[in-house]
């Protein structure tokens, strides 16, 4: 199975995402209030979103970024990224939003001139969304030079055969494709150039390529080979401290003394197996110093050797906890003139079907609804579009409609929970599965609910304009 990013927007089988590359199925259940897209489903994959929602739940740092290449008109189907991206800014993250004018330019042959006006497009409606220009960024690719520099330096951790295997370019590929490529990559980690940290990209799955590029290449960069499996002895803190406390009142405490002042059977058996012998290496786990001296471990054989190949060793020989020792390595690496980054995480979503069948596409206009449109065309474009109806309205009400087939039905299911909840949503699809809805009634009721959220969007793309002018942003 292929996926191009440049092609258009469509992936046949969802399925194979997750056996062929690895994508893990989104599971919303463990998202603090999560986002209506992935509630139903919308958003279906992720890679290690696990740190992202660790950190959300914590209070911790992490970033998100997303970005469009400027090359058409922008339509509810873009939406869902820049619904994400303002979610996840809401939820505490540094959110970075790119404007992929290089990209644009050198895989889609758009001028400047264009690149800058579909960039104002987009940013109105980011704004329009509520994203907080004071607290997140904008930029181009073509004006910032950090992100140049860091592409330039990914692009020696790769070469043409690693590309091509990705992206499937050959012989004719030009240059300027090719080295957009690592632009992206460089999108990607440029949230953590100041501070290594999770990071979550929302894309659409034929972007996983950029993805799978970028985090070989995050691990590459890195100064220490820290991505082997360690399994951590984990105990909860207060364990710890009530065992450090018995170590602290009990000199020449034996292993099995020690295993019955422990309120932790896992950690008791693994005294009582150590036995006395290994009892001063048990301990140590229970060192809040245990990390620290496996990381001092890593930079002194660091300083001898310019390189770390015993990470694991040393983590055993402090009995460390991995996480916390990665969370000093990356330090140490940051302070060694190395980055230490985080393999960025991702989520995915689904794509809208276009109303025409088949692909949406910016450049076919009757294929989706632009946010500028008109509310009048708006409506008549979804009066237009195809259906998962059956012939005539006596075989709908006998075999029920197809939702699952029906572009229009997607309208309800992608639409903000403004205009339509997730009973809406559900409700729509029982009638139409049951045959008690026909299409016609249906793409009239999808027609106003399009009209009433492209009206709100419209307006608040209007008041943005005035953000816009008030802001750092400059498109
Ligand atoms: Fe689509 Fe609505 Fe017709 Fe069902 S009733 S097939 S959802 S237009």
């Amino acid at each position: 199975m292929d996926i191009d990013p440049w092609g258009s927007d469509s992936v046949e089988d969802y399925s194979r995402l997750f056996d062929e590359f690895g994508i893990d199925e989104f599971d919303e259940s463990d998202v603090p209030e999560p986002l209506d897209l992935m509630r139903r489903g919308i958003i279906f994959g992720e890679r290690d979103y696990d740190l992202v929602e660790e950190a959300i739940r914590n209070g911790e740092e992490f970033a998100a970024l997303s970005g469009f290449m400027p090359s058409g008109s922008l339509h509810l189907g873009h939406l869902m990224v820049l619904r994400e991206l303002v979610w996840h800014q809401q939820r505490g993250a540094d959110t970075y939003f790119v404007i992929a004018d290089l990209e644009a330019h050198s895989a889609r042959g758009m001028s400047w001139e264009e690149c800058e006006r579909y960039a104002r497009e987009y940013v109105l409606s980011l704004l329009a969304l509520g994203f907080d220009p004071e607290e997140g960024e904008v930029y181009r690719q073509s004006e910032n030079r950090e992100l140049q520099d860091l592409a330039f330096e990914l692009g020696e951790e790769t070469n043409f055969n690693e590309l091509n295997a990705i992206y499937g370019f050959d012989g004719e590929t030009n240059m300027g494709h090719m080295q957009s490529t690592l632009t992206q990559a460089a999108d990607i980690l440029y949230p953590q150039l100041d501070e290594p940290k999770p990071t979550v990209i929302p894309v659409g799955a034929d972007q996983d390529p950029h993805l799978r590029l970028t985090r070989g290449l995050a691990r590459r960069t890195r100064i220490f080979g820290v991505t082997e499996a360690y399994a951590s002895f984990e105990i909860e803190d207060e364990h710890k401290e009530a065992v450090r406390q018995a170590v602290e009142g009990l000199e020449d405490v034996t292993a099995a003394e020690l295993a019955e002042e422990v309120d932790d059977t896992q950690l008791a058996e693994r005294l009582r197996a150590g036995g006395d012998e290994g009892l001063k290496h048990r301990t140590r786990v229970l060192s809040r110093d245990a990390p620290q001296e496996a990381f001092d471990a890593l930079a002194d054989e660091l300083e001898d050797t310019g390189r770390v190949e015993r990470f694991d060793e040393h983590l055993d020989v402090y009995d460390a906890d991995r996480e916390d020792v990665e969370r000093l390595v990356r330090e140490v690496e940051v302070e060694h003139g190395g980055y230490g980054f985080y393999p960025p995480s991702s989520i995915y979503h689904r794509f809208m079907t276009g109303l025409t069948g088949g692909k949406m596409s910016s450049s076919v206009p009757k294929s989706h609804i632009a946010v500028t449109d008109d509310l009048d065309d708006a409506r008549e474009k979804v009066m237009s579009a195809k259906t998962g109806g059956r012939e005539t309205a006596e075989e709908q009400r006998e075999k029920g409609g197809r939702p699952d087939e029906c572009p229009v039905y997607e309208l309800y299911a992608y639409a903000d929970d403004s205009v339509c909840d997730d009973e809406h949503a559900e409700r729509v699809y029982e009638e139409c599965a049951g045959g008690e809805r026909l299409c016609g009634g249906c793409k009239s009721e999808a027609g106003d609910l399009t009209a009433e959220y492209l009206e709100e969007h419209q307006e608040a793309r209007e008041e943005a304009r005035e953000t816009l002018k008030g802001s750092d942003i400059e498109i």
